[in-house]
């Protein structure tokens, strides 16, 4: 029903051997935008909001029997990684149709429409109009989020279980829109299971190790414990672990510029190794 490439949504890179019950997703790596987002920003200033490259340092996936969908959108145009109402009303012109929840992302200014790049960078000079935020929500965030339950209800099908991680950036100090305030220094990784509620702990606990063996400093739950998908999508008592992956950006990206720098190599190779381990015993 659903193509494995759909022009701006997303992309689908499958095993062209018997596929593992595992699905990686990389929600905000997408950086196509759309020709209507109506910033006011320029595009490098947009750019920081990705996870940029994050996509490639996975991108061998597939070659070790994993499952890989990756966002061609950006997410602050809107974001799948949020839910459907926590959206903030003050963003929107006139009256939003249906009750709204507006949680702590959206007080951060980073709910499922996108007030800041960064604190003081905004991405609208205007308020946006209901029908526009209607479109991106029919048109990226339902098929976006209905691409990706399939691919985990085929593995769960298929193997009777799923292991479901997603992978992000985070930069390297908090600021003002990050849950740990300005001037957080992060870890190499944090890995977020909303305390232990969206995977058994045993396979939290396997990531660790496999991101320890390979040097990372690891965090779990602290802190991002995970968001929105993680909570729709992990469902540990129904075949399905769903673990959130948190990667410091200065382990592989210059934070302004937002493109490669020197150790990136170096952690992608460190990343292939904790893939290769996984790939080696799939299931926890
Ligand atoms: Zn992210």
């Amino acid at each position: 029903m659903y193509p494995d490439h759909q022009a701006g949504l997303w992309v689908v890179e499958r095993p062209a051997e018997r596929p593992l019950p595992i699905v990686f997703d990389c929600p905000h790596s997408g950086h196509d935008y759309p020709a209507d987002f109506g910033s006011c920003q320029p595009l490098e200033a947009l750019r920081p909001a990705e996870d940029a490259l994050v996509e490639s340092l996975v991108a061998r996936a597939p070659d070790y029997g994993i499952t890989v969908i990756r966002a061609l959108f950006p997410r602050s145009y809107v974001d799948v990684n949020r839910a459907e109402d926590d959206l903030d009303p003050e963003l929107i012109e006139g009256e939003w149709p249906a009750p709204l929840r507006p949680g702590p992302k959206s007080e951060l200014g980073i709910g499922l429409i996108r007030r800041w790049v960064v604190p003081g960078v905004p991405i609208y000079d205007r308020k946006l109009e209901v029908a526009e935020v209607q479109a991106r929500i029919e048109g990226y965030w339902r098929p976006y989020r209905a691409r990706l339950r399939t691919l985990v209800d085929e593995l769960v099908e298929r193997h009777g279980r799923c292991v479901y991680l997603q992978w992000h950036s985070m930069k390297s100090v908090g600021n003002a829109a990050t849950p740990d305030g300005p001037g957080a220094r992060r870890p190499d990784v944090v890995l977020g299971d909303r305390r232990s509620t969206t995977a058994r702990p045993r396979l939290t606990g396997r990531l660790r190790n496999l991101f320890g063996d390979q040097g990372f400093r690891v965090r779990v739950n602290v802190p991002y414990a995970g968001a929105d998908l993680l909570r729709v999508i992990g469902d540990p008592a129904h075949h399905v672990d769903a673990v959130q992956i948190e990667l410091n950006r200065a382990l592989f990206i210059d934070e302004d510029s937002v493109v490669r720098n020197r150790r990136y190599d170096e952690t992608k190779a460190r990343i292939e190794g904790v893939i290769e381990a996984l790939a080696a015993r799939p299931l926890p």
